[in-house]
């Protein structure tokens, strides 16, 4: 079911009902007094429920499972290891249209004569239906003005007044596009210049008919409606009226929305590292089923890939290629498709649920158009038939892991796993590795294949730090600029090359303060200090969405002293507009990216060299691949090395890494400047060297030392209530029980270091587990903890979430 809960439920079915129905088929099911749900079927079996009275199913929906029995087993898994319900992983894995809507219907019996017998309530609703023909339950209480009526329906019923109906509407509507042909009155030429002729006196319809003649050009099929009406600028009236005199017939033709264009270029043959790379992989997966692809930046791991991938297509099996963000599935999309055509399919979240239900049905059929996946974290939970490779790329960005809502899973884990149930090979790629997989691979458990040159022997960029505490000392820094690093653009700008600049904050100022009391402006949901955006002089809370104008005066001292302090992205480019007038600046975050295909747009532009600077957020380092860059600034690194959390340096040393790697991708060495207040600090001291494995023994030093992952496991709970006495007694009493079960192994109750987000105060509690021994037991006691908290009457409205590697 679709819900919450941990158990399965029990539904009986007829003989007849069984022979038909199939594991991993939908069926629709009641529940509770008068909801209806669908259900996908997991097991049939022969033994009554004890507990209850098993129901009857309402209609089986499927003809064919939609769900596989290798999903099943996977969600199973997702759902024991992640510690939340089968219900969750559903609702995470179906696409939406999947999960039909119940909606009751009540018609008017035609029959009906007797309307002396209704009652007053009744009347109202018959009358009504005289009206309307059919009514829905919720149209009943509005009319009624009240919410249980099913007393009402059921009085009708039993005087025959009217009938019910369970209509579950399907959701999914398949596309129609239309297209414009001539009728077959005229095929000949003769009768075509009569046409024209006869025109005369219709200029614009004359021309909408020369305009098809030009599309139509050579071609057999029939002109795209759409096409014809923007390049002739008509309106749909002109067009009707050619179709109204018979010259134009319009032909709807349903459609899978996303197409590709086939076009298969052989792939690039590799040079020797590379093809010395691939032996090597295809080496590993005799023996193992993950091997770690560990390359250079500009490597040429995409195109190790496309290798494996052709190998794998050659042997008819499914290919699954997972990537940590949206940005770059438009961009190593456009590249794999010149190689694959339509064997590609992409799916995410920013599709359509039309468009993600068209791929689901690809997979399943194993129809030829769903042979290579290309897709975000959620595409693991696709309906594979026959996988035989999974690639995660830039398996160390921490965007593979779900955080809300349940289930909290890591798609590259889960991807693993996936790995296993089919028996497909799984490479994890990336230059900057997560400690956790290069742990796996000094444990033997993950195969293990370097590639340290860039392709073309293009050389790593020479990263250069600056010392921004020195150019402040020295009144060297413009804005926050310092002379140094305005130096470097100035002269790659001369020689008209690209530059990209890095800050780790949208919006203009992270915080607005009170120069002359202190107080900055907090948000009212949650506790933080608003974000201030310059563009519409706005506060803004990044976390719930909260926004209100920039005040003129304090709200505190209300003297007009708000000032800003530390800089964001915004900043950062209006800065750049009064530096460098004479070019063109972008700015890539959250803000500018929020439409389908905005991001496509702002790469296409950098890539045509529109954009001479491009500033931006994190999304800005993640595998873009611009031959005309040769300059990166990273604006400040020392908010990133500061940020409190375990994995502070070991992210930063990646995003360090990651970004650098955009610059000199082509024959000229890049350049690379990071500003910071810190230079000696060790971490930008390895991203200066490239020293990875230096990095990696200081972190597992570290871990060891304060006991964390790789070494331990994780597990995070956290409470979330309005009201602060609630929570903290609630995480007092949980706190408490988990110590009894885990001793010293618990740490908390602690506030989080934002403890209070869209209006609820957040208590969390923290278990570290040995890695090296089986959680089962562990999960099963903090499963049992978690049903008697969830027992407790006083805590029934206390969030309780549960996150497994919470990190
Ligand atoms: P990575 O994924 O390791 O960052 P890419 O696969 O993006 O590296 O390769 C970097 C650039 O070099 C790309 O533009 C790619 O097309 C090019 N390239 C790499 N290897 C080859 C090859 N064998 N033949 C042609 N071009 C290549
Ligand atoms: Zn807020």
């Amino acid at each position: 079911m679709p819900i919450p809960l941990q158990k399965l439920f029990t539904y009986k079915i007829t003989e007849a009902e069984a022979d038909f129905i199939e594991i991993g088929t939908r069926v629709a099911v009641p529940f509770g007094k008068s909801k209806i749900y669908t259900a996908v079927v997991f097991e049939k079996h022969n033994e009554e429920p004890t507990a209850y009275e098993a129901k009857e199913i309402y209609q089986i929906l499927d003809e064919y499972p939609i769900v596989t029995k290798l999903q099943l087993d996977q969600w199973e898994w997702i759902s024991s290891y992640y510690m939340c319900s089968l219900g969750d992983v559903l609702r995470a894995s179906l696409p939406k249209a999947f999960l039909l809507e119940s909606e009751t219907l009540v018609l008017k019996r035609t029959d009906f004569d007797r309307e002396e017998i209704l009652n007053d309530e009744e009347y109202l609703i018959w009358e009504a239906l005289e009206q309307e023909s059919k009514l829905k339950i919720h149209d009943i209480s509005k009319i009624l003005d009240k919410k249980g009526v099913l007393s009402v329906i059921n009085g009708l019923l039993a005087k025959d007044a009217i009938e019910v109906k369970e209509e579950i509407f399907e959701q999914y509507r398949p596309k129609y596009v239309k297209y414009a042909d001539l009728t077959s009155r005229y095929q000949s030429e003769q009768e075509l210049h009569q046409l024209l002729d006869g025109l005369g006196r219709a200029p614009k319809q004359r021309e909408i008919l020369l305009n098809f003649f030009q599309l139509k050009r050579g071609k057999k099929e029939p002109v795209l409606l759409k096409e014809l009406r923007e390049k002739s600028r008509a309106s749909s009236v002109v067009i009707k009226r050619l179709v109204d005199k018979g010259i134009f017939e319009i032909i709807e033709v349903r459609e899978d929305r996303v197409s590709f264009e086939t076009e298969s270029r052989p792939i690039h043959e590799l040079n020797d590292w590379q093809l010395d790379a691939l032996r090597k992989i295809k080496g590993v997966f005799k023996e193992k089923e993950v091997c770690l692809l560990h390359g250079v930046t500009s490597s040429g791991k995409t195109e190790i890939y496309t290798h494996l991938i052709a190998d794998t297509l050659k042997k008819g099996k499914q290919i699954l290629y997972l990537l940590p963000e949206i940005a770059l599935t438009t961009h190593i999309i456009s590249r794999l498709q010149l190689f694959f055509g339509d064997h590609i399919s992409v799916f995410h979240s920013r599709y359509s649920v039309d468009e993600r239900v068209e791929v689901w049905n690809n997979l399943l059929s194993n129809s030829d158009k769903a042979q290579i996946i290309l897709g975000a974290r959620s595409s693991v939970l696709l309906p594979f038939s026959n996988l035989g490779l999974i690639i995660v790329d830039e398996e160390h960005e921490s965007s593979f892991k779900q955080f809300e809502p349940a289930p909290r899973y890591h798609a590259r884990d889960t991807a693993i796993l996936l790995g296993k149930l089919h028996n497909a090979n799984v490479v994890l790629g990336s230059a900057t590795p997560s400690i956790e997989t290069f742990y796996n691979v000094k444990q033997n458990k993950y195969g293990y294949v370097r590639l340290d040159r860039r392709y073309g022997d293009v050389m790593l960029p020479e990263i250069e730090l600056v010392d921004i505490k020195e150019k402040h000392r020295k009144k060297l820094m413009k804005g926050h600029f310092s002379d140094r690093l305005l130096k470097l653009m100035e002269e790659a700008l001369l020689e008209k090359e690209q530059i990209i600049l890095f800050q780790n904050r949208r919006g203009y100022s992270p915080v607005v303060e009170c120069s002359t009391c202190g107080v900055a402006p907090q948000c009212p949901n949650c506790d933080v200090s608003l974000t201030y955006h310059k563009f519409n002089n706005e506060l803004k809370c990044h976390y719930c969405g909260y926004h209100q104008g920039l005040p003129r005066t304090c709200p505190a001292c209300e003297n007009p002293t708000l000032d800003t302090k530390g800089f964001g992205t915004e900043q950062i480019e209006l800065e750049l507009q009064e530096l460098f007038p004479g070019s063109n600046i972008a700015r890539m975050d959250l803000d500018t990216t929020r439409g389908k295909y905005s991001y496509q747009k702002l790469l296409k532009s950098f890539h045509e060299r529109e954009i001479d600077i491009l500033v931006g957020t994190q999304m800005l380092t993640k595998g873009l691949d611009f031959k005309n860059v040769t300059l990166v600034g990273v604006l400040n690194a020392d908010n990133l090395l500061n940020f409190p959390d375990f994995r502070a340096h070991e992210r930063t040393y990646q995003l360090m890494v990651q970004v650098s790697g955009r610059a000199g991708r082509d024959q000229k060495r890049g350049k690379v400047a990071i500003q910071s207040f810190n230079p000696y600090h060790q971490i930008l001291q390895q991203v200066t060297t490239h020293d990875y494995l230096g990095m990696y023994e200081d972190q597992m030093n570290e871990r060891h030392q304060f006991s964390y992952p790789p070494l331990m496991r994780l597990i995070r709970i956290m409470l979330k209530h309005k009201d602060l006495i609630k929570v903290d007694s609630a995480a007092n009493w949980m706190g408490k029980s988990l110590q009894n079960s885990f001793g010293d192994q618990v740490l908390g109750p602690t506030s989080p270091s934002i403890g209070r987000i869209r209006n609820k105060y957040i208590k969390t509690m923290l278990i570290k587990l040995p890695a090296n021994k089986s959680l089962k037991a562990p999960k099963h006691l903090i499963s049992k903890i978690r049903d008697s908290f969830m027992s407790i009457s006083e805590f029934r409205s206390v969030q309780v979430i549960v996150d497994v590697d919470c990190y």
